[in-house]
């Protein structure tokens, strides 16, 4: 069985699939970018479900109900802050990916959906991010039964950077 891997522009929060990736930081608590979108969509339970967890460590991820997204799981993976990129950046995003896709598996989960972890706030250079994350999740869904990852991407070049790692042309739909 193959995982179909895509790249597409959008907003996270109204992604239709089983489990959506939350960029999230480590005391899992609101804040900007992604994490404050997928917060204010999800609802108060979420919350109160975060601070039950009590925080987790860079590179790790947590789980905890959708609430209020379509999405029947919010995986919480803490990404590495960008220091220039020589503190273990590149394993501790790898690790994000690899953790979410194996902790998707455990849930049940079929499908996928992945926000451009730590290249926001946290700095993470877009390209380079993209290579660790398709690249990780390429040979993570190997022996995992997901039938559809989506990378959503938040504008443009973020989108091209994956489609790159992916091997697509810029303009492709499908692949
Ligand atoms: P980090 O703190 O891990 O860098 P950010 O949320 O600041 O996380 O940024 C991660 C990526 O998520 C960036 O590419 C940002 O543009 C993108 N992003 C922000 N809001 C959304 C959203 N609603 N859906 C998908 N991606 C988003």
């Amino acid at each position: 069985m193959s995982t179909r891997l895509e790249a597409v522009e959008g907003d996270i929060t109204l992604e239709h699939v089983d489990a959506v990736v939350n960029a999230a930081n480590a005391h899992l608590a609101p804040g900007g970018g992604v994490c404050g979108a997928i917060f204010a969509a999800a609802g108060p339970g979420l919350r109160e479900a975060c601070e039950a967890l009590g925080g987790a460590p860079t590179g790790e991820v947590r789980a905890t109900a959708g609430f209020g997204l379509p999405a029947r799981w919010i995986l919480h993976a803490v990404g590495p802050v960008w220091q220039g990129g020589d503190r273990g950046e590149e394993a501790l995003l790898a690790s994000c990916y690899r953790r979410s896709v194996e902790l998707a598996a455990e849930l049940g989960a079929r499908s996928l959906a992945f926000p451009a972890i730590s290249t926001g706030i946290y700095g993470y250079p877009v390209e380079p991010a993209a290579e660790v994350a398709v690249a990780t999740v390429r040979s993570t869904v190997e022996g995992h039964p997901l039938d559809r990852v989506r990378f959503v991407c938040f504008d443009r070049r973020t989108l091209a950077a994956h489609r790159a790692a992916l091997g697509q042309a810029p303009g492709a739909r499908r692949w």
